[in-house]
């Protein structure tokens, strides 16, 4: 554990090695080394079409697609950015891994997003190439993208994935370990969304640690991740599975009645969910089609991306006595989950999101004053190891808001560690709300010329609800109604203002800085 005087906290978890970060080496090529020594009888599976790839053919399903991207006529090259819209497929994991295997960084975003998001992630990554699924490329077309477009449900694409050996041209590409991997996009602490820059050597240190705490087994697990792979939790399960040896069921869109369909069918041991995800397992109005699955084969839970209430957790335990919940905490900016629960007794600590990942070292830091605080203490997480992000896309002043000179990077939430080294997340200091886990940053404060103030409002079973708060222009009459349509013009759905109140004036503390607390009590 941590003794009472400890301010820098260091990794009680085995170390993991890393290879040398000089070393020539993409995530891919890390992966394959890996898979080589795990089971081979896994495989990557489709729910709805029930579409299996096996891993012992992926390495040359992934050279083979690498090679018809990189030749005319979508001729990639290292140094491109690809954009990725679609929900969950077993394409997509082998996507990424072509084409980090050949240095084209993936920035995949979220197939729900409106129009004008579209326009503005593109115009932030400066995609070389897209691909989408048939359902949605109509929002890249409505964007004016000149560039290559390729449709993942098409043709085309399955004829890009294919077993034969000699596609290939031979040649390989150097890839460096700094090298960005993947643009994924958040908010950080402060409104705006930025690119955040994810490098090679950032997923093969999250793997490498991962891989260290997994344990042997007879027979391959099997993982059901129903969180998007354009998330980075998603994203890195999707990628690490094939290193894992573990198979891996795509559902798509999340539903409920699939999701529990296809743990009967494919006999799931294991299940990362978002927490909103675990709050409707245990919706008394859900307990039919709960209590009709059978949930012989799960063994592991996994909940992460925002806060499990302790109410939701005891439950959680009642109802499922055999299946252990694993929580696990990190951020976009960390490359994922910096802390997990491991094994009956972490998970028996009621609201901890368990310890620190091999690797990582971790302060406590007042928000105030900026000095290191004990256990027991609350105050800002900063941490700092090899998965921290390389930076923001063309955004060097976000990077120093966020990561200091000294390479801690500062979490914007509120935590602190008990003697023992377990994490707690107590509450968020950064501007962000999250919806059924997933990000919705502030928007602008002006809305037609009314004064629009957007906060988090704390919902059982979202988290939180986008809610926001409008001063009227003078003379307006403005309603709930025409505030709701105006918003939900412009973002995806899940962004919507779910609640509005008018307000007289905006509570602000003397610097000017918005009093978002003081409005929630409202
Ligand atoms: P994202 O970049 O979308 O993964 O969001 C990261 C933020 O989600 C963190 O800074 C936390 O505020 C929140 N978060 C992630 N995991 C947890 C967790 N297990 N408990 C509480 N908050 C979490």
């Amino acid at each position: 554990g941590f003794c009472s005087k400890t301010l820098i906290f260091h990794s009680l978890r085995p170390p993991s090695s890393l290879p040398p970060p000089s070393s020539q080496l993409s995530v891919t090529d890390f992966i394959f080394s890996l898979a080589g020594t795990t089971a081979k009888t896994a495989s990557f599976i489709d729910a709805t079409t029930r579409r299996t790839i096996s891993y012992s053919d992926v390495p040359l399903i992934v050279r083979n697609l690498a090679g018809c991207l990189r030749r005319p006529p979508v001729s990639i090259s290292h140094g491109d950015c690809a954009f990725v819209v679609s929900p969950n497929s077993s394409y997509i994991p082998i996507l990424y891994l072509s084409l980090f295997s050949v240095g084209v960084s993936v920035s995949p975003v979220n197939p729900a997003s409106s129009i004008p998001e579209i326009s503005r992630l593109i115009r932030l990554c400066k995609p070389a190439v897209a691909f989408a699924t048939s359902e949605v490329v109509h929002k890249l077309l409505e964007v004016g993208f000149t560039n290559r477009i390729i449709v993942i449900d098409s043709n085309e694409f399955d004829s890009m994935i294919r077993v034969e050996s000699n596609v290939d041209d031979g040649t390989t590409v150097k890839i460096s370990q700094s090298d960005t991997a993947a643009i994924l996009y958040s908010s950080g602490t402060t409104g705006n969304i930025k690119g955040v820059k994810l490098s090679h050597r950032n997923f093969i240190s999250m793997i490498a640690g991962a891989i260290a705490g997994n344990q042997a087994r007879s027979s391959p697990a099997v993982y059901l991740c129903t969180v998007p792979y354009f998330h980075v939790y998603g994203l890195s399960l999707c990628i690490r599975s094939v290193a894992f040896g573990d198979s891996l069921v795509s559902i798509g869109r999340f539903d409920l009645r699939r999701m529990l369909r296809s743990i009967e069918e494919f006999s799931v041991t294991h299940l990362p969910l978002a927490p909103p995800v675990v709050v409707a397992l245990v919706d008394s109005g859900n307990e039919d089609l709960v209590y009709g699955t059978n949930w012989r084969s799960v063994e592991t839970v996994f909940s992460g991306g925002a806060p499990l209430t302790v109410a939701v957790i005891d439950r959680f335990k009642r109802q499922f006595p055999n299946v252990s919940l694993v929580q696990t905490y990190g951020l976009t900016e960390t490359t994922g989950g910096i802390s997990r629960t491991a094994g009956p007794y972490e998970s028996s600590i009621v609201g901890t999101v368990g310890r620190i990942i091999a690797h990582c070292v971790a302060k406590i830091v007042d928000p105030n004053t900026r000095a290191g605080l004990p256990p027991m203490s609350r105050g800002e997480l900063w941490v700092r190891g090899p998965f921290v992000m390389k930076g923001y896309v063309g955004d060097k002043e976000a990077i120093d808001t966020m990561v200091d000179s000294d390479g801690w990077l500062r979490t914007g939430d509120l935590c602190y560690f008990d003697n023992e080294g377990f994490l707690f997340v107590v509450d968020r200091l950064k501007e962000l709300i999250k919806y059924k886990g997933y990000q919705v940053c502030l928007m602008h404060s002006k809305l037609a010329k009314h004064a629009i103030v957007q906060v988090g409002y704390p919902d059982e079973s979202a988290g939180q609800v986008p809610m926001g708060f409008v001063v009227r222009r003078k003379g307006s009459s403005i309603d709930e109604i025409q505030v709701k349509d105006y918003v939900a013009k412009q973002v995806a759905p899940y962004k919507k203002l779910r609640r509005v109140c008018f307000i007289d004036s905006i509570p602000k503390n003397a610097p000017g800085k918005v009093l978002r607390k003081e409005l929630i009590k409202m």
